[in-house]
């Protein structure tokens, strides 16, 4: 079954077709992506307005590209899939109405899948996938959350944040040291010249038992740092640069922590990190020493599939039509809010 997915929760439209007569990577037949990156860093976070508008100037080039790279037509499709939250509900409306009113005109099923299944699943694209059952690190721009994996749609929340989302506190910690939208990466190039001796940043809730997480407090933190070296007149590159490299290690050390726990909590032995967060290279270096010292392993997305793409979602589409889901009477599917674990296996 040959199923386009599409991807428009926020600031990036992802289309892409994924065959299931394949397994794994192999049967990604072709993907495409327009960041809107550029367009939002100027107000410094992303316009919901500007974001549906955008979509919808790129959605079908988009779905031309892949089509054109894949060498099929739209008459070789035998499913569509888009995201249908959580998001932007403007943003997903693009998607939803796009992918159905394609599925009509074609006469094939179409179905609403959950961007947070999709980033899940990315990992299962790349040659060494997990085989299920595993622990999974779901760290993104909205999410921060440990989800005990069963099987495909079989997810059991372990523990989420109460307030921020890693993500979210990456890129608010760029704001305060003035570097551009989204601010992970960005945080992490500067923190590799800072001094990890100079500052020690807390790691919220790792003093109690638990699996949930809470990075607004690191926030303020970071805040009062800032104000007291520039208060100081000493609010220099340098100490930018170990300001922000004591927040990545508070970051990274708190999600460590929580991925041990839930490891051994769960006595699994495999762990998948997915998100833009999960593209963070000093996080994977710790979880690698700590999976190790657990006989366990780590497995991601490729980098380019850590952060949004159509590819997951035509992945996980492809896995729920074949198994005959489909949306009920041709109603559209639009949920800004839409928990994980609400899901149910194919
Ligand atoms: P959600 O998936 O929860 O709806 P989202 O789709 O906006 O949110 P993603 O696209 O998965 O989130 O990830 C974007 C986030 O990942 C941003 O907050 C960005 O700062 C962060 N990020 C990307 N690369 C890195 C990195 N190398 N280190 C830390 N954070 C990173
Ligand atoms: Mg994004
Ligand atoms: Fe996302």
């Amino acid at each position: 079954m040959r199923v386009l997915g599409i991807e428009t929760s926020c600031d990036e439209t992802g289309v892409a077709i994924y065959d299931t007569s394949h397994t794994g990577g192999s049967g990604l037949l072709a993907d495409a992506l327009y960041s809107q990156i550029a367009m939002h860093a100027e107000y410094g976070g992303v316009v919901p307005e500007l974001a549906s508008r955008d979509h919808t100037r790129k959605l079908l080039p988009l779905i031309e590209q892949v089509l054109h790279d894949a060498k099929l037509t739209r008459n070789d499709l035998d499913g569509i899939a888009y995201t249908a939250g959580p998001g932007l509900v403007g943003a997903l409306m693009v998607g939803a109405s796009t992918a159905h009113g394609m599925a009509r005109a074609l006469d094939i099923p179409v179905l609403g899948v959950h961007h947070m299944e999709g980033h899940l699943l990315a990992p299962m694209l790349e040659d060494d996938a997990p085989d299920f059952p595993f622990v999974a690190l779901l760290v993104s721009g909205g999410h921060t959350q440990l989800v005990e994996v069963q099987a495909l749609g079989h997810y059991q929340l372990l523990g989420e944040s109460v307030d921020d989302a890693a993500g979210e506190a990456f890129d608010k910690a760029a704001k305060m040291l003035g570097l551009a939208y989204p601010g992970g990466p960005h945080v992490a190039k500067l923190a590799e010249q800072g001094d990890p001796k100079r500052f020690r940043f807390p790691r919220p809730m790792t003093d109690r038992p638990g699996l949930d997480f809470s990075f607004s407090g690191l926030k303020t933190h970071t805040l009062t740092a800032i104000r007291q070296l520039e208060a100081a007149g000493e609010l220099d590159t340098q100490a930018k640069a170990d300001v922000a490299r004591a927040f990545e290690e508070a970051v990274v050390d708190t999600l460590v922590i929580k991925c041990r726990r839930a490891l051994d909590q769960t006595g699994l032995k495999r762990l998948v990190v997915a998100g833009g967060v999960s593209a963070n290279q000093r996080l994977r270096e710790r979880l690698a020493v700590e999976t190790e010292k657990r006989n366990a392993r780590s497995y991601y997305p490729r980098g380019r599939f850590c952060t949004d793409n159509g590819a997951m979602i035509a992945y996980v589409g492809a896995q729920r039509l074949a198994a005959g889901e489909h949306d009920d009477n041709g109603v559209m599917k639009a949920t800004p809010r839409w928990p994980l674990d609400t899901l149910t296996p194919t």
